[in-house]
């Protein structure tokens, strides 16, 4: 099969997309862990409680390729969980990055209407 210029480009620019999205993850490895909350929804994550996955020394994956398989835990970061999941820390890239900016100008608006 040959591919046309069209299909290269958009391919190019999905990899490009998905370098992105992955590289806003600094590779903390807390998302790794167990977690519960508390009654008033602070996320607790459980330290003494890695998946059998994580190299706790590196912080690094195991089987990152084929975590999905290997874990089935282990969850992709969407778009939503990086905008809502109660389930990753304040300091997780995708929260600093996209939860933070994205809820930035809605709490500016309520700030402005209240005062
Ligand atoms: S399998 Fe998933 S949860 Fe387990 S260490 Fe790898 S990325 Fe983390
Ligand atoms: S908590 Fe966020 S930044 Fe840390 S390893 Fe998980 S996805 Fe990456």
């Amino acid at each position: 099969m040959r591919w046309d210029t069209t299909q290269i480009l958009n391919i190019k620019i999905l990899k490009k997309l998905d370098d992105w999205w992955e590289g806003l993850c600094h590779g903390c490895g807390k998302c790794c862990y167990e977690k519960h909350f508390l009654h008033n929804g602070t996320l607790v994550i459980d330290y003494d409680r890695p998946c059998r996955f994580l190299d706790e020394d590196t912080k690094r994956c195991r089987v990152y390729v084929n975590r999905f398989n290997a874990c089935k835990e282990c969850k992709k970061i969407t778009l939503w969980t990086a905008l809502f999941s109660p389930a990753l820390p304040p300091d997780c890239g995708y929260v600093q990055k996209i939860r933070t900016p994205f809820r930035k100008p809605f709490s500016y608006f309520i700030l402005k209407k209240r005062f």
